[in-house]
């Protein structure tokens, strides 16, 4: 048998909602030598890191790190360490994300309530503050963009609805952060995280999380002290301890806050090369200026939009209220989608996303985000799609595409 090849992955542009081509300059960042844990470099580059969070995800909270993991165990490790058996979550649900949210809440013990809309619309801020009155959660576990139906939840007057009745508010920006405007203290969010394989133009494997002061207190009350492990979980209350102990240890945020914190607990073995990325990728951000990678993933958004309407093609779900860097398109009748999405990778190299639920088999789902927003990007993609749409017998305008995004660009 001879021996297995290097790896030798084919060229693609990464056009779906993730993940996207990364920055080659994240790459590059990725491929510096480790250096052990407690090495003072290590551990300036792990209090710098933290530094340059607080300003991606606009925020004071000194418990800004990183969970190792893909966003969602930055998602599951926020729920997990909030919500106590028996505590009532609130979830505006939207898409896809939501469900996630409400089967991890679920997990957790917690008594879940939702408030819904059908896919392609936003929640009223009205709905969660008669939901908050009706059944009077200790949290509120939003997303704020859904990527399954592309919407963009507003989220400054649920924060504000939030505070007026002493709920906690988790956020998980993972498809938004770094493209769309996101304001942690402004917006009264406690708890948000993230992940780096959309806007932020990284792999996935590590999950940005900021914790607000009141939300790491109530953390670090369930954190497991002299009794130990085995006595809080036999008996909390027992044991001395009012709170139910956090049910994970790779999760336990407030083990992990120690961990990141100047006491330098340890937890587990950081995972360097991700540390090296995730920073990459937010000192790239600093360095854009946030405003100014918002108003990009906003161009190039808009540009793509244009491009999609220029080939006569429909676009799903409420526009007003869509994110900057996706695009969900109807698929035109006749086209066989999956063939379609098939023809666009094989023969361009080009990569547009398939969708789920109610939208399966009826919209693709194209990106614009982190390092693919982008001129070149949108509109190779789409002189692209308008010849794999001609190829299927779709009536399309010819160079429609790429002339709108042109217009988009020129104005
Ligand atoms: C893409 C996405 C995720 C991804 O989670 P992973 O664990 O990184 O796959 C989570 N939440 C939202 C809202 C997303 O769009």
């Amino acid at each position: 048998m001879s021996p297995a090849p290097p790896i030798d992955p084919p060229a693609r542009l990464l056009m779906g909602p993730g993940p996207i081509t990364a920055d080659p300059r994240v790459l590059r960042a990725m491929s510096a030598q480790l250096v052990g844990q407690y090495d003072p470099w290590m551990t300036a580059t792990m209090t710098e890191t933290m530094g340059l969070y607080r300003e991606v995800f606009r925020t004071t909270n000194e418990q800004t790190f990183l969970v190792d993991g893909t966003s969602r165990a930055g998602i599951e490790a926020a729920l997990v360490s909030l919500l106590e058996p028996g505590q009532v979550v609130l979830v505006p649900v939207f898409g896809r994300f939501g469900h996630l949210l409400v089967e991890i809440a679920t997990r957790c013990g917690a008594q879940v309530h939702t408030v819904e809309v059908p896919w392609g619309e936003v929640v009223p801020a009205e709905m969660v503050e008669e939901a908050i009155l009706r059944v009077r959660p200790s949290l509120v576990a939003c997303v704020q963009g859904d990527t399954s139906t592309t919407m963009c939840q507003p989220l400054a007057e649920i924060g504000e609805v939030c505070r007026r009745h002493d709920v906690m508010l988790y956020v998980d920006a993972t498809a938004s952060l770094g493209g769309n405007a996101f304001e942690t203290d402004a917006w009264g969010v406690d708890v948000v995280t993230a992940g780096l394989q959309k806007c932020l133009g990284g792999p996935s494997g590590s999950a940005p999380i900021t914790i607000s002061p009141a939300a790491a207190a109530r953390i670090d009350a369930r954190k497991v002290v002299e009794a130990g492990i085995r006595e809080a979980a036999d008996d909390d209350a027992e044991a001395g301890n009012d709170h139910a102990v956090i049910r994970s240890n790779y999760l336990d945020l407030a083990q992990v806050m120690d961990y990141w914190g100047p006491r330098r607990l340890n937890h587990h073995t950081e995972a360097t090369t991700m540390l090296y990325g995730a920073r990459e990728c937010a000192r790239l951000l600093v360095a854009e200026g946030l405003d100014a990678a918002v108003e990009r993933h906003r161009l190039h958004g808009a540009a793509m939009l244009a491009g999609v309407r220029g080939l006569g093609l429909t676009v799903f779900g409420d526009v007003a209220h869509k994110m900057h860097n996706v695009v969900a398109v109807e698929i035109p009748d006749g086209i066989d989608g999956d063939a379609a999405r098939s023809a666009l990778l094989t023969e361009f190299g080009i990569e547009i996303g398939t969708s789920f639920g109610p939208l399966h088999g009826r919209v693709w789902r194209i990106g614009t985000m982190g390092y693919n927003a982008r001129t070149d990007a949108v509109l190779t993609t789409l002189a692209c799609l308008e010849q794999v749409l001609r190829a299927g017998g779709a009536e399309v305008v010819a160079g429609g595409g790429v002339a709108a995004a042109r217009e988009v660009y020129a104005a």
